[in-house]
């Protein structure tokens, strides 16, 4: 096929070059923009963890180029991740040059899914950037409890970066991985806490992703259960709003607030999955746990030509696994990545 065909004027609404053989558009790219964190959950990163060498992971104008690449291809919501995202150094100075494909050049959205650490410090030059609701991971309001799950203190400067967030007029969704004996007795306290600060939450199974301290099944929880547990206490009424992902909605009546129940596992949302990685290796991840990803940094230094890119892009998209896996036993599937090398 003729490359620049896929550089024929902005990808209209409707027929996406990124199209799959089981005809899903993609249109939401997560980019992991680092490997490096500045917290160790125990579910995500060994504690003593060896990062990749520099020169493995791309530039910042790398980044930016594959970026504006995947947007001329119909990619419309971009979230920037990690690792921390914030840890990596410009990666404001990233987000505002992306932020120019905002407000008609292609991107609808752009966001960031981040620990907080870092966040009052950069919330008012991401708001500048046009990000207008952040994710910040938080999975207990105990400042003890922090340290244990993160192996970090540091619960009090992600208090402060979500006020700093919400002052700089970003809205902002909790994510929380639950945890069995962890963090499930805060539930709660958590969003009633979301209520009285403005934020919404998300809940998130818990992953058997690559290699950590301990094993994938340590502290799983079924979300299943949760919900009919937080039943008893609020009132949970079923939202209309699908994400094409692994999210159903409720809203809190009691709080205004919506509740998001994040299961990939236990209830599949491959049919409707528009969404694609790219690590910051360069990597593209077709699916979480499906693949280690095809090398788009070899294309990408091999030649100035973005239609070589795209091209590539394009050619890897239509293979896009139909369904991830997490349904088979252990020993009979990848364990994949990382979520701090996919970019969760
Ligand atoms: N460091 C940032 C943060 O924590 O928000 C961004 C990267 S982190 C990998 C993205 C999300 O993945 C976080 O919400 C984190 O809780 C979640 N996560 C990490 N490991 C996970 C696992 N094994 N299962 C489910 N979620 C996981
Ligand atoms: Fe770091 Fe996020 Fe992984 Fe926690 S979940 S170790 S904050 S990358």
């Amino acid at each position: 096929m003729d490359q620049t065909v896929y550089f024929d004027g902005a990808a209209s609404a409707n027929a996406s070059p990124l199209r799959d053989r089981y005809g899903r558009d993609i249109r939401y790219l997560r980019v992991s923009v680092t490997d490096r964190c500045n917290l160790r959950c125990f579910y995500c990163m060994r504690e003593n963890v060896t990062f990749l060498p520099r020169a493995d992971v791309l530039s910042l104008e790398e980044m930016e180029r594959l970026c504006r690449v995947f947007i001329r291809l119909g990619v419309t919501k971009l979230r920037l991740t990690g690792g921390e995202p914030l840890a990596r150094p410009g990666i404001v100075g990233l987000a505002a040059r992306l932020g120019t494909a905002l407000n008609g050049g292609g991107l609808d959205e752009l966001t960031l899914t981040t620990n907080g650490m870092l966040l009052a410090r950069h919330a008012a030059d991401l708001a500048a950037a046009g990000v207008r609701r952040v994710n910040v991971s938080l999975d207990t309001l105990d400042a003890a409890n922090f340290t244990r799950i993160t192996r970090h203190p540091g619960l009090g400067q992600v208090l402060a970066g979500i006020a700093a967030a919400q002052a700089a007029g970003l809205a902002v969704r909790i994510n929380t991985v639950a945890l069995a004996g962890v963090n499930d007795m805060e539930y709660d306290a958590m969003l009633a806490w979301c209520g009285e600060h403005g934020c919404d939450m998300a809940l998130i199974e818990v992953m058997p992703l690559g290699a950590r301290d301990r094993s994938g099944a340590d502290g799983a929880l079924s979300l299943d259960r949760v919900r009919a547990r937080l039943e008893e206490r609020w009132t949970l009424i079923p939202s209309p709003a699908r994400s094409a992902g692994p999210s159903r909605y409720v809203t809190v009546a009691e709080t205004g607030r919506r509740l998001g129940f994040i299961m990939p596992l236990s209830h599949s949302f491959c049919a409707d999955c528009n969404r694609v990685r790219l690590t910051c290796t360069g990597a593209l991840v077709l699916c979480l746990a499906r693949d280690e990803g095809i090398d788009l940094r070899a294309v990408l230094r091999a030649s100035d030509d973005d239609a070589r890119l795209a091209a590539a892009i394009v050619a890897a998209v239509a293979d896009k696994p139909a369904a991830h896996r997490f349904d088979l036993p252990v020993a009979l599937r990848s364990l994949g990545q990382p979520m701090w090398q996919l970019g969760g």
